[in-house]
């Protein structure tokens, strides 16, 4: 392309893309056919629906209670109203289009605090969460009429109209305070929220049939295309451009999206996103991204950048690219990733730590990281086909992600410990879930990911359906159409009944868990037998008739898992899993301090189901401990001790927790 100095066009990067305009699938992610890729999402006729469990009961959770609070809080923290301002600021002739070039940013002033002088309110970023909850909405139209959330969406939609710019542009910070555009993008979040605008436009007309958040996106992309496309005029400090960009190329065709998002994955490693005061490890832009061996820097940022590295690698047939990208998530995965799916050791930049530098206590664990790492693993998934991506999103979407969320939706956490002390104190978290954040980025973003979570079940691959995540649903694919019956993950059993297939369908592949030591599967009336997963799948190729019936069994007995030695601050621990759940211990359900306690690892765990206050249905697991009070000198003496789903943890008041037991 030209564009950067410092990067020689890559062979593959030479080679014509055929494009193949309109999506293909109705979910957040729909790669064109031409594009590089061992699975791909459903059509958009198969339509999988959540029908029952946990699942679907946290979709519905996301669309009764979430979603509401989203809408009044979008109005009571004064993102609509910085809507407002931009328009009335256009009409008064403040904004014309290119900003106030005079303006001057007092140095007083935080990195993302708006400029005095006008009644803009919050972050300048409020934007994205005006965006984020316009996704939600869009997907979760897509299950039917909510004609609460369809006349927010409508409402939003014409403010949103009237707000942009004649050229296409559209930020109501830079709007309504003046400051001249583009003129500090290493903290403006501009491209953060034009990303955002985007991929919520995507969800209006993939899930909800409305082209009309699609045209102000569609018009804001081609400003963007005539403003940076062949220049170096910076980047944005943080990352998801990209990603929405090769999306939009996805859903409309137009090359220069992709061409652009490109540009911006090769430029980033050369300090065009400016001074961010934080290094510019922290931006991603200290080293081009092929040459990128681990994650560094801000996580969310990070992982956001790995979804469009992935997009513009197998838009582009760019597999160096994608090599660096899976290279980077592998060792993410072994050195820089919490038991719980989690990301971030740090505080001061809520970033990666060094590789094994995973303490419990501190662990950062954005809900935003953990959201970005789903969106990254799913995208390597599509590429590669490999079962480990899959492995990995259960294990995110039950523990680091799901945590983040109390049991009646109505609150959330933003920093994920493994570890909360019971006299916890910590500046940027009162570890308690808040309803709402002046940096309000999480709770928009868990909602539009519970939102689009039936996309996320299924893939096809050639004649074969393949269904790596398990609860109640109705899919369709390569063909079959199936009902998925089952109580996971309370329950590791799961029936599949056959609804419909053409001679033509054969294929079903079912994802056996990595954790699942003993499988068993069941045809019609045929002896159960022990599965042997192909590289993490079973696979059944065979003439299918209405009314089939599968019975998987998965191995969800509880089990010890312990630390690999490196990660000093957990060494001599263990910590109980059971099926893809990850377990707690909560002050709330022992006899004895938390911080007494000690476990015997591989000691016979007993499993039992009951409902608690606060938190309902779950399953506790027990196991003999040993009490050893701080005292000095003291032996200790034998008690019991009981784990809850980490999941469910914080929904009975304040109190310690752990997930890392010390042993005894
Ligand atoms: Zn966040």
């Amino acid at each position: 392309m030209g564009v950067c100095p410092l990067h020689t066009p890559t062979e593959s990067e030479a080679t014509p893309v055929t494009t193949s305009p309109g999506a293909t699938s109705s979910g957040p992610v729909a790669p064109t056919s031409s594009a590089l890729g061992a699975q791909r999402p459903l059509t958009r006729t198969s339509r999988p629906r959540l029908t029952a469990g946990l699942l679907h009961d946290w979709q519905r959770r996301n669309a009764s209670a979430s979603m509401p609070l989203a809408l009044r809080q979008l109005e009571a923290a004064g993102n609509l109203d910085n809507v407002r301002l931009a328009i009335r600021a256009g009409a008064a002739g403040t904004a014309d289009g290119d900003g106030h070039a005079s303006v001057d940013r007092p140095r007083q002033l935080g990195p993302v605090d708006p400029l005095p002088g006008t009644d803009y309110r919050g972050p300048v970023f409020m934007d994205s969460d005006v965006y984020k909850t316009l996704e939600a909405i869009g997907w979760e139209l897509g299950h039917g009429p909510e004609p609460d959330l369809a006349g927010f969406a409508a409402s939003t939609i014409d403010l949103l109209a009237h707000a942009q710019q004649q050229d296409g542009y559209l930020n109501s910070y830079v709007q309504a305070s003046g400051e001249p555009r583009y003129s500090r993008l290493a903290w403006s979040h501009e491209h953060y929220c034009d990303g955002h605008l985007i991929q919520a436009a995507i969800a209006s007309h993939r899930g909800a049939g409305d082209s009309r958040l699609l045209d102000i996106a569609t018009r804001l992309a081609d400003h963007l295309v005539r403003e940076f496309a062949g220049k170096e005029m910076g980047l944005d400090g943080h990352p998801i451009i990209e990603t929405a960009l090769v999306e939009l190329y996805r859903e409309t065709g137009t090359e220069a999206y992709l061409n652009l998002a490109r540009q911006f994955v090769d430029q980033r490693g050369h300090g065009l996103a400016g001074d961010s005061g934080m290094g510019r490890r922290y931006l991603q832009d200290h080293m081009p991204v092929r040459e990128l061996a681990t994650e560094t820097g801000h996580a969310v940022r990070a992982l956001y950048l790995e979804a469009g590295v992935t997009d513009v690698a197998t838009e582009t047939h760019d597999r160096e690219l994608l090599d660096s990208s899976i290279g980077r998530w592998d060792d993410m995965l072994a050195a820089k990733t919490y038991l719980t799916g989690g990301n971030g050791s740090r505080h001061v930049d809520e970033g990666f730590g060094d590789r094994f530098e995973l303490p419990p206590d501190r662990a950062y664990n954005e809900t935003c990281a953990a959201i970005a790492s789903f969106h990254w693993s799913w995208r390597l998934l599509l590429a590669t086909g490999d079962a480990k991506y899959a492995d990995h999103m259960e294990r995110v979407l039950y523990n680091g992600f799901a945590a983040a969320i109390a049991t009646e939706g109505d609150r959330f956490f933003y920093v994920n410990p493994l570890q909360r002390r019971e006299d916890h104190f910590e500046k940027d978290d009162p570890g308690r879930r808040r309803a709402w954040f002046s940096c309000a980025c999480c709770p928009p973003n868990i909602m539009r990911l519970l939102a689009s979570l039936d996309k996320y079940l299924a893939t096809r691959a050639h004649d074969t359906l393949y269904i790596h995540q398990y609860t109640g649903a109705r899919l369709s694919g390569a063909g079959l159409e199936l009902e998925m019956v089952t109580d996971y993950p309370w329950s590791g059993l799961l029936t599949f009944t056959v609804l419909s297939a053409p001679a033509s369908a054969r294929g079903l592949a079912l994802r056996i868990p990595s954790w699942s030591a003993a499988s068993t599967v069941t045809i019609n009336n045929s002896s159960e037998r022990v599965v042997a997963p192909h590289a993490g799948y079973l696979h059944l190729h065979q003439e299918w008739r209405p009314g089939d019936e599968i019975t998987l069994r998965l191995d969800i007995t509880p089990r010890w898992s312990y630390p690999d030695r490196r990660v000093d601050a957990v060494r001599g621990c263990a910590a109980i899993e059971r099926g893809p759940l990850v377990y707690c211990f909560e002050q709330a359900d022992q006899s004895v301090r938390l911080d007494e306690l000690a476990v015997t690892p591989g000691a016979e765990l007993t499993e039992r189901e009951v409902t608690l206050d606060g938190i309902g249905r779950t399953y506790r697991v027990s196991m003999p401990a040993r009490h050893v009070p701080s005292a000095p000198g003291s032996a200790g003496r034998e008690t019991t001790a009981v784990a809850i789903p980490y999941f469910q943890w914080d929904n009975r008041g304040p109190g310690a927790m752990r997930v890392w037991m010390p042993g005894s």
